[in-house]
């Protein structure tokens, strides 16, 4: 079947879409092994000659659309323009349908909808659609037809991980990219055991309650396979990036993945690191693995923000050392900081500016907050307080959060914002006077000869 595969995300940091996204890489190479013949393209808002020129290229038979909860309007206007223009069945999945799979289901022209993990769903009903006498009912993928709405409970999760192929890339411009930044991004495992309110992470897990274990990680041979393959593919590769917010929490795990990393790979690495978990045993084991940067989420300078509304269980004191250590050791870091959150006031503002001042981060990523659908924030107390904005993605897009209280207007946070990204350097690399504050770290580092 030729699938013509739309990922409606958000474009953040000016990084052109598609964007490598390792559960979609993992599905498309699914299904290119089962002899579909795909097609993919991303789009942060509705593009007309986009969608025709890929309709012209592809002539597809179906369109899958994996839709981010940020840019719902955008998929709606993009189902809704090809519902005038060609009769295809289309199928939605990834972060939207998974937290609100009646919603996405009514969206204009969508017949099914694939809930949670999709290797073992749309794997499953894709092939289905190709006979068509067979039963269409597969675990996890909710329809609709004439009959009315079909609601089959999940599939179990898939526990190992080293059974699913490495994830496709080259759809996603992979080298287009790596020749940009030389960065390879890899995910090294599914499910988080933290509990953030303001992560869909929580909502998920709940859904495959009974049905598996829901942290997992791929063996670290399998990873190093994998980085391996890609660094055969692509000579620009210079570092990688690992994506799981939980890569770093189980020490065991750590100790091994580390140990292969020095032996078989050895390129710059960087990794999330959660503030509260940065122990000097830690430290040792990931600067075997040469970490050279760690993303942190800081989120806030309120420690009633971050503990009484995210449930982070993390203290500003906890911050500090985090980012003591890190920059002892020589390793950069990225701190993560919402601004809008729930609560969030000129004062709480100023305390999250104060916070990054005494933490000297190397760079800040600063962004609005946006209630993600399926979270606990979202709704408590968002929604019960009747935060939620109308107009809550197109202000993400126009870097203002999504949600508004009469204490803190979306252009205070947008003017917050804007001083943040002044003070403060957004990227690893720019002009030669706003890398200057990097220096000190640099030098260390090569005096660490690293
Ligand atoms: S650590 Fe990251 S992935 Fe885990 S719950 Fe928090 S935000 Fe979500």
């Amino acid at each position: 079947m030729r699938i013509l595969i739309l990922q409606v995300a958000p474009q953040t940091r000016a990084r052109p879409l598609p964007r490598f996204d390792a559960r979609l890489g993992t599905l498309l190479t699914l299904l290119a092994q089962r002899g579909h013949e795909l097609h993919l393209i991303g789009l942060s808002r509705f593009d007309e000659l986009h969608v025709k020129a890929a309709l012209t290229r592809c002539l597809p038979q179906l369109v899958f659309a994996d839709i981010s909860p940020v840019c719902v309007g955008a998929a709606r206007r993009t189902l809704e323009f090809l519902g005038t223009r060609e009769f295809l069945p289309i199928v939605a999945g990834g972060a939207y349908p998974t937290v609100a799979p009646a919603d996405a289901l009514s969206l204009p022209g969508v017949t099914a909808v694939a809930i949670g993990e999709p290797d073992a769903t749309l794997v499953t009903y894709f092939e289905r659609l190709k006979d068509p006498v067979a039963p269409a009912a597969v675990r996890g993928v909710w329809l609709r037809d004439e009959q009315g709405l079909t609601r089959p409970q999940l599939p179990a999760l898939v526990e190992d991980l080293d059974s699913l192929p490495f994830a496709e890339r080259e759809l996603f411009g992979c080298a287009a990219w790596l020749e940009r930044t030389g960065e390879l991004e890899i995910a090294v495992g599914r499910g988080c055991p933290q509990r953030c309110g303001y992560c869909p992470n929580d909502a998920e897990r709940a859904l495959y309650e009974g049905r598996g274990t829901w942290v997992r990680r791929r063996s670290p041979g399998n990873v190093l396979d994998e980085i391996a393959v890609v660094r055969d593919r692509h000579a620009t590769v210079r570092s990688v990036r690992i994506l799981d917010h939980a890569f770093a929490l189980d020490d065991r795990w750590l100790g091994g993945f580390c140990d292969v990393y020095a032996q078989r790979c050895g390129l710059p690495l960087r990794c999330h690191l959660r503030a509260n978990a940065i122990t000097a045993a830690r430290l040792d084991v990931l600067r075997r693995s040469n970490l050279r940067e760690a993303d942190v989420e800081v989120i806030s300078g309120s420690d009633f923000i971050r503990n009484e509304i995210f449930a982070m269980e993390l203290s500003n004191g906890q911050i500090h050392e985090a980012f003591c250590a890190l920059h002892a050791a020589g390793v950069a870091t990225r701190a993560v900081v919402y601004l809008g959150s729930p609560y969030e006031s000129e004062a709480s503002m100023e305390d999250t500016l104060r916070l990054l001042r005494r933490l000297r981060p190397t760079r800040v990523d600063v962004r609005p907050y946006y209630p993600f659908p399926g979270t606990r924030a979202a709704t408590d107390p968002c929604q019960n307080n009747g935060w939620l904005c109308a107009r809550g993605e197109e202000e993400y897009h126009a870097d203002r959060p999504g949600i508004e209280m009469p204490a803190c207007r979306p252009a205070l946070v947008a003017a917050g914002i804007r001083r943040i990204r002044a003070e403060f350097s957004t990227e690893s690399s720019g002009p030669w006077w706003r890398r200057l504050h990097h220096a000190p770290l640099r030098l260390l580092q090569l005096i660490r000869g690293r």
